[in-house]
């Protein structure tokens, strides 16, 4: 059976907002006008002053864009209501660098937003994937699932259905286990040749550019990117002392233009943790920098600006 003429009606609602004033200001929109937005239905014309989602009893998402000057994931859960591992959660993102223009999820309560894949999901395969195992602990997990998501009581009678695109706060979440790529080095990060063509400032000719060339003064501590183990060190043509270390998925990352190296193959290293070795300029270089490259299984070269702080 399905229920859900209460849901039909805000999608309409919304849809009806939506084509007359796709454009609104946030400022503009009456603050009882977002309560029409909840998780059931779309996010708002616009962005929402995040103080009005924050007010919210009920839950509401939206999108947010970073601006300059964001660059904590732990405030901007904050303003919002929310918590950062919630952030983490619904974006998929661990939000290590908050890049100014990248578009993000924001919901008002702690918890992650799980987005519906197809129509006719039910509220028990919902909580199959998200609820602990057990009989009781099951059945008490699905009934906070409708309390959390204002679903009618009934939704624990009859299987509840949703349609795609439908969202849904899961509020005991699993906290994400992020093994995404870091920068190896600590402090302000300044790239001073980034990845792509480029005028070699050496041999004097256009050649690709592997990685992130980032500035540091000789000595400066280099840390992995990603957890892993050690697979080659030593002196490389062009690279000077390099480090290569491989981690869990195949892929692989390189530390190059080293002064020195405090590590030998076979070595398990952790992520930000252990002390790799330190910048030089040794190799092809014109100045103290790490030379730092990010490679796929097929020793493919990535942009490393793409990988980091993506789970
Ligand atoms: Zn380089």
């Amino acid at each position: 059976m399905r229920m859900r003429p209460r849901l039909l009606l805000a999608a309409a609602l919304v849809g009806l907002a939506a084509a007359a004033a796709p454009r609104v200001k946030a400022q503009w929109i009456a603050p009882q006008e977002w309560l029409r937005f909840s998780v059931l239905t779309a996010a708002g014309p616009a962005e929402p002053p995040p103080a009005i989602l924050r007010a919210l009893r009920h839950v509401a998402w939206a999108q947010h864009r970073i601006v300059r000057g964001e660059w904590s994931a732990v405030n901007l859960a904050r303003k919002y209501g929310t918590t950062k591992a919630s952030l983490q959660a619904t974006n998929h993102d661990e939000l290590y660098i908050m890049p100014i223009g990248r578009r993000l999820t924001v919901l008002n309560k702690p918890g992650e937003l799980y987005t519906v894949r197809r129509d006719g999901e039910t509220l028990s395969r919902i909580a199959l994937r998200f609820c602990p195992s057990g009989a009781s602990r099951r059945a008490a997990c699905e009934e906070n699932l409708v309390l959390a998501n204002d679903l009618p009581g009934a939704a624990l009678l009859n299987d509840y259905e949703f349609s795609k695109g439908d969202r849904l706060l899961i509020p005991h979440f699993r906290v994400p286990r992020f093994d995404s790529f870091h920068f190896p080095l600590r402090g302000a990060i300044r790239i001073t040749s980034g990845f792509g063509m480029r005028y070699h400032p050496l041999l004097h000719r256009r050649r690709f550019h592997d990685g992130f060339d980032i500035a540091k003064p000789y000595g400066t501590p280099v840390f992995p990117a990603r957890s892993g183990r050690v697979i080659q060190t030593g002196w490389v043509e062009g690279y000077g002392m390099l480090i290569v270390i491989r981690h869990s998925d195949g892929w692989t990352t390189r530390y190059g233009h080293l002064s020195k190296i405090f590590v030998h193959p076979g070595q398990l290293v952790e992520r930000g943790r252990t002390m790799i070795g330190r910048v030089g300029s040794t190799g092809l270089s014109t100045g103290p920098h790490l030379h730092f490259e990010v490679r796929d299984r097929h020793n493919r070269p990535i942009n490393p600006g793409r990988m980091i702080g993506r789970g």
